[in-house]
């Protein structure tokens, strides 16, 4: 979607090369498979190692540890690419544990695990969230227990993208019960999916984002090697998080941009398409104001983004702008997907139709990651 000469300033010929080719992939490979994925609430076990072959896994990963040695407008370009095609697979959040085993594991830890995510042979999960600690990550009640080499994890986790195919699940859990709050959350690594005492809920029945899994995790005594703690020591865990949030807000910024943009381009050609009373939906000053609004703010919410994105790459994007992105990114995407299903008439009401896909699978955007409301009290903090 353009009709604009705007052209995001991180782009360059490396990155249109690399687009073109995540594109042909998409289109050959992940396309096709879509009903499919929708239909039994996960993606194909072997669309991670695919994935894996042609790069669009940990592509902002230093070479050295099998990533694609990017930055992360190669993360942004992945999923901008998997937004418009309406796909939902669980890259973001693969890239997003990535990005915690590289920022605080040892050399060996980093050698041991990232070449084999880059592959997709190792799937990547995140799981914080508890039934009973959401927004409130301090409340968390799944704990680790030290015993010799070990820790014993025992707790339950909810909401657990790509839950169901994870075998390198990033958890957070509390290593001291004695202390209250954050000071005792630690992250561990649990590594593999027969361990036992370890067990993966049902693929939860969600409102939208079918073709992708979202579980819960259970674990009863299970036993992981001490040396899989993310960090030297114990009791690190929530400012890690804290100082990886931003990477993760980011992510879900440049897929709701890229959804909304997409959004605008599809309703475009279908308003010149369909006709009522004799003439195309566009010929209706309405249809063309609301369709202008869409225009006029998604590319206010592209502007923003690829200021983000470039004062990521820097390293000046601070937490408080990034929850800035978050929140105003993803209702912008809402207000637009919403908009265009109206002009879409009962279709946009069709799941056969891209742009009720889109709607039912824009929703979550504004809960997870940190709810609008927890960005909008981190923005407030800074007044
Ligand atoms: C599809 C999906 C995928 C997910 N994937 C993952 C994942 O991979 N890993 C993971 O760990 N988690 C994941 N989550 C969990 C997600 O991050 C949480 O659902 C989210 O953080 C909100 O927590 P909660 O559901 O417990 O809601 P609650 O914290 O109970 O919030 C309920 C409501 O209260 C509001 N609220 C809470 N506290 C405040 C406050 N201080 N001020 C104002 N309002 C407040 C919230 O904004 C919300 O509107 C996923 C969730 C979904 C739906």
């Amino acid at each position: 979607m353009s009709g604009l000469t705007y052209q995001s300033r991180w782009m360059s010929d490396d990155l249109r090369i690399f687009r073109k080719t995540i594109r042909q992939f998409i289109q050959e490979n992940f396309i096709p498979e879509q009903a499919l994925w929708r239909q039994q609430h996960h993606p194909n076990v072997e669309a991670w190692t695919r994935a894996g072959g042609v790069g669009m896994l940990l592509p902002d990963v230093p070479e050295e540890f099998g990533g694609g040695g990017g930055t992360f407008a190669h993360e942004s370009v992945v999923l901008e690419e998997l937004a418009q095609g309406g796909i939902q697979f669980g890259a973001g959040v693969h890239s997003i544990v990535g990005h915690y085993i590289l920022s605080y594991g040892s050399e060996e830890q980093k050698r041991c695990w990232l070449p084999r995510m880059a592959r997709g042979e190792l799937v990547g999960a995140i799981s914080m969230t508890e039934p009973a600690a959401g927004s409130d990550l301090q409340g968390i009640k799944t704990t680790a227990r030290r015993e010799g080499n070990d820790y014993v994890i025992n707790g339950s986790k909810a909401f657990v993208t790509n839950g169901l195919h994870a075998n390198i699940i990033c958890v957070a859990v509390k290593t001291d019960t004695r202390v209250a709050g954050f000071k005792g959350i630690s992250l561990l690594i649990v590594e593999g999916k027969n361990l036992p005492g370890y067990r993966i809920g049902r693929s939860l029945e969600k409102v939208g984002m079918h073709g992708q899994d979202t579980c819960e995790l259970f674990f009863d005594n299970v036993r992981v090697p001490a040396s899989n703690l993310l960090g030297p020591s114990e009791g690190k865990g929530f400012s890690q998080m804290m100082e990886q949030l931003p990477y993760e807000r980011l992510t879900v910024g440049v897929s709701a941009v890229a959804t909304a943009e997409q959004a605008v381009t599809i309703t475009t050609k279908y308003a010149k398409e369909r006709t009522a009373f004799g003439k195309p939906l566009i010929d209706f000053q309405n249809t063309r104001f609301k369709l202008a609004e869409c225009k006029t703010e998604a590319h206010i919410g592209r502007v923003f983004l690829d200021n983000c994105i470039e004062r990521f790459i820097s390293g000046q994007l601070d937490a408080v702008t990034a929850a800035m992105a978050k929140y105003w990114l993803t209702d912008c995407q809402c207000r637009i997907v919403d908009e265009c299903v109206q002009l879409h008439g009962g279709y946009g009401y069709m799941m056969e139709y891209p742009i009720a896909r889109m709607w039912v699978d824009s929703r979550v955007q504004r809960i997870y990651a940190g709810t609008n409301e927890i960005m909008k009290e981190l923005i407030g903090w800074s007044l």
